[in-house]
Order: structure tokens, then C-alpha cells, then sequence
């Protein structure tokens, strides 16, 4: 009897033990939900020919792959099928991205170089996509991978695969492997086009998509086995500034915002760079939906060939390049809980190229060096990490330096520095740093 009672008491002690271990595992532990799409978010086609046409690389970003720094990222990429000289100028595409964005954890793609369908340049996407519990993260929502290991600090292995990104270029077309964002007229832009494909497999992309069906279409924005969207599409609004995401989904009304022709991100970081007074920056949406190119690029007219935001327009023509992912996609990157590598988030003119900010970062006051020897005024504006309008001031150059002070009050955070020239309208954005 007394062996009973002995037994049974351990029995209850081991029980507790078990049920506590059981509930503190449940409390800290997070498994993400997962998607794996089977389809690549872009599929790019190949343009008419707009014209000869060179967007070169930041010139930070030059400078710094010029001086062979250390970039704010590491790609780790697995080529199949490549060409030496296709993978030399993929490699060069590669390095831009790594001196654009930051992550502590390496990016790793599945690069093939082969056949694919006539007219299509390439595709890509996400291998995976996840949902997170790390701080800067929103829940119930898909991040894809890279973005997904950023915002943890950490290889998902845990959670089962190591490739982030899948990405195919067709091995049939006329590529210009050239660095010098200097194609002929007759020829394609390699590093354009991985550029892009690779901004897709990033985050550049979402579930959006449109089912044929009587008397009208159904559009649904969530990937549909979780009913969960893409950190991209919660920034995605219509014309009247309703939500992507406020429409029943799947229904019929959210079909017609699919092919509206009237949609745009209203990110806060993107539409500061934007800088069009708070106008938003128009996604491409047109009236027939196009699997593969809707909703995930920048609207062609708003975004013609030459200006600096067209690398993530929904096809490539001969002639044009376009060695920089843009402002207004690196300021969206940013929302969605990328970190921008610095000096990445500019937009450069060569009348305002050599700014010097110092110090940086600053207690009381900034001085702005601007070695380009115009007498101009210029606007200034501070924006912080929402982009929001600090302040803003007209200031006079002055022995080519422009001196803000009384900055003693700003809480220490990461700010934008704007610098508009009054007459050319150009601007440059620096990150600054108050503490
Ligand atoms: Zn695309």
C-alpha cells in the first residue's frame, strides 16, 4: 500500500512537470505558417524599343563596388545552366542589390539560364513565403523568405528549405552582358532584366489574381489556402484610398479594383521619395488582368523609360538600362521591413551628386556641403523614418555649405535629409542620424 501511494505521488509530480514543461514550450515557441507558390510572381516580357536609354548605378553604390567595400548583404547563388559571361554580368546585378538593402542573414538563389517560352526574358519570385513574430513584423501576414530572415535575424532551416529566391532567364535572347548600362539598340539589357527579377524575389510581389467567371470576374488578393496576404498589399489603395484589403476577398468587387488602372502604394517612405506633395506612386493595374505582370510593377506611363523608378515597370525593351532599383521601390522595400543600405535611398542629380552631411550623426546642427558651385537656394526638408515632415526650410547656399542648427530638440531617431534645388527642382535624400 505504501509502495502505491509513493508511485502515485511521483506519478503527479512527473505529470505537473511534463504539462508545465508542455505550456511554457507553447508559449514561447512560433511555428509560421507557409506558402510555397508553384508559380514565379513575374514573368517578364520583352518591350518595344523606347529609345537608347541609361539609368546608371547610385553613385554610392558605383563608388562602393568601385572601392570593393563590404556590401550591407550577402547572395549566395546556385547558377545552372550560366554562361560565363551571363553569370559575370548576373554576379554584377547581384552585387547592387547586396549595396542596396541590409540583412544580417545570407540570400540565397536558384539561378537557371535556359530555355524558356518565346518572348519571355524572365521570371522569379519567392521560393517560400512566411509569417512572422519578430519585432517590425505586422502578424498574419506572408513575408517572403529573405525579407522573413531579415526580420527574424535568422535561416529559417528550422522551418524546413534554404533557398529564398528561384529566378529563370531565358538563354534565347539577344543579351547585352555589358556592365556599363550601354546597350545597343537591338539588344537586351542582362543586368536590367536580373535586377529586376531579383527586386520580384525580394518582395516586390503578392497573391494577387483574377478568376474568369460569370457575369463578372472574382479577383482575390490572399493567398487563398491561409486566407493571408503579402506585406506588399497592405500598402496597396485605390484612387478613392480604400485599401486593397478592405474588399470582401474573394469577390467580384475586388476584381474590378484589380483592373481599374487606378491603384498605388501608399507606403510612407516610398511616397517621400516619390516626393510628388504626397501624390502616390501608381502600381500597374491594366483593364486586362495579366497574370504575372498586374499589380506587382510600377505603372508604365507614370514611370517613363529614362526616369529613375522604371526598373520595376512590366517589360524590358532593346536599348534601355537600368542599373538602379529606384528611390520609390527601395522606400516600399523599407515599409515592408527591409533596412536600406546607406546612401542606397537617393535620388542622384549631377548638379547636387557631391553632398557631404556632416556630422553624421548629429547632436545640434547639420552642414550640407554642396561642392557644385551654384550660388542656388534650396529647400530642405527632414522627414523621419514614416515619412513624415519634420520640418521644412528655404536656405541660401553660402560659400557652398547650407547650416541648420537648433536641432537640439529632435527625439534621436534615423531621419531623411532632403535637399531640393530651388531652380533645377532636382534633389538628393541622405540618411542622417540624430543621437
Ligand atoms: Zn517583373
Amino acid at each position: 500500500m505504501r509502495k502505491i501511494t509513493f508511485n502515485f505521488k511521483n506519478l503527479v509530480v512527473c505529470l505537473f512537470l511534463v504539462l508545465s514543461l508542455f505550456l511554457s514550450a507553447q508559449e514561447t515557441t512560433f511555428v509560421p505558417q507557409k506558402y510555397t507558390p508553384t508559380e514565379p510572381g513575374c514573368v517578364l516580357p520583352v518591350g518595344e524599343f523606347e529609345g537608347l536609354v541609361s539609368v546608371p548605378r547610385a553613385l554610392e553604390t558605383e563608388a562602393k563596388m568601385k572601392a570593393g567595400a563590404t556590401p550591407c548583404a550577402t547572395f549566395v547563388v546556385n547558377y545552372t545552366g550560366f554562361t560565363p559571361e551571363a553569370q559575370a554580368a548576373f554576379q554584377f546585378a547581384v552585387d547592387i542589390w547586396a549595396n542596396s538593402i541590409d540583412s544580417p542573414v545570407p540570400i540565397n538563389v536558384n539561378a537557371t539560364f535556359s530555355s524558356l517560352d518565346p518572348g519571355v526574358l524572365g521570371s522569379a519570385g519567392p521560393a517560400t513565403f512566411l509569417t512572422s513574430s519578430a519585432s517590425g513584423s505586422q502578424p498574419n501576414i506572408f513575408y517572403p523568405a529573405a525579407l522573413w530572415e531579415k526580420l527574424e535575424g535568422a535561416d529559417r532551416g528550422q522551418f524546413g528549405g534554404t533557398n529564398d529566391i528561384n529566378a529563370n532567364f531565358s538563354s534565347d535572347t539577344n543579351w547585352y552582358y555589358g556592365t556599363d548600362a550601354n546597350p545597343p539598340s537591338d539588344q537586351i539589357d542582362f543586368v536590367t532584366v536580373v535586377l529586376h527579377e531579383l527586386g520580384h524575389g525580394l518582395g516586390f510581389t503578392g497573391f494577387a489574381d483574377l478568376t474568369e467567371s460569370f457575369p463578372d470576374d472574382i479577383g482575390a488578393v490572399r493567398e487563398t489556402n491561409n486566407n493571408i496576404p503579402a506585406i506588399y498589399d497592405t500598402f496597396t489603395e485605390n484612387g478613392s484610398g480604400s485599401a486593397i484589403l478592405s474588399f470582401p476577398d474573394p469577390s467580384a468587387a475586388l476584381g474590378t479594383e484589380l483592373v481599374s488602372n487606378d491603384l498605388y502604394i501608399n507606403a510612407p517612405t516610398s511616397v517621400t521619395q516619390f516626393g510628388q506633395g504626397g501624390t502616390l506612386p501608381q502600381i500597374y493595374a491594366p483593364a486586362t488582368f495579366n497574370g504575372g505582370s498586374s499589380i506587382y510593377h510600377w505603372n508604365t506611363p507614370s514611370f517613363p523609360i529614362e526616369n529613375i523608378n522604371s526598373l520595376m515597370r512590366h517589360q524590358v525593351g532593346a536599348g534601355s538600362a537600368n542599373h538602379n532599383p529606384g528611390p520609390i521601390t527601395l522606400g516600399l522595400f523599407q515599409d515592408m521591413g527591409w533596412s536600406i543600405c546607406s546612401g542606397a535611398l537617393s535620388v542622384e542629380d549631377i548638379t547636387v551628386s557631391n553632398v557631404s552631411i556632416s556630422p553624421n550623426p548629429f547632436r545640434s546642427s547639420i552642414s550640407i556641403n554642396l561642392s557644385n558651385g551654384f550660388n542656388n537656394d534650396y529647400e530642405i526638408g527632414l522627414f523621419d523614418i514614416n515619412g513624415r515632415l519634420i520640418f521644412e526650410n528655404k536656405k541660401t547656399i553660402e560659400n557652398g555649405t547650407i547650416f541648420i542648427a537648433n536641432l537640439d530638440q529632435l527625439e534621436d531617431a534615423i531621419y531623411f535629409l532632403k535637399v531640393t534645388n530651388e531652380t533645377t527642382g532636382t534633389s538628393i535624400v541622405k540618411k542622417v542620424i540624430k543621437n
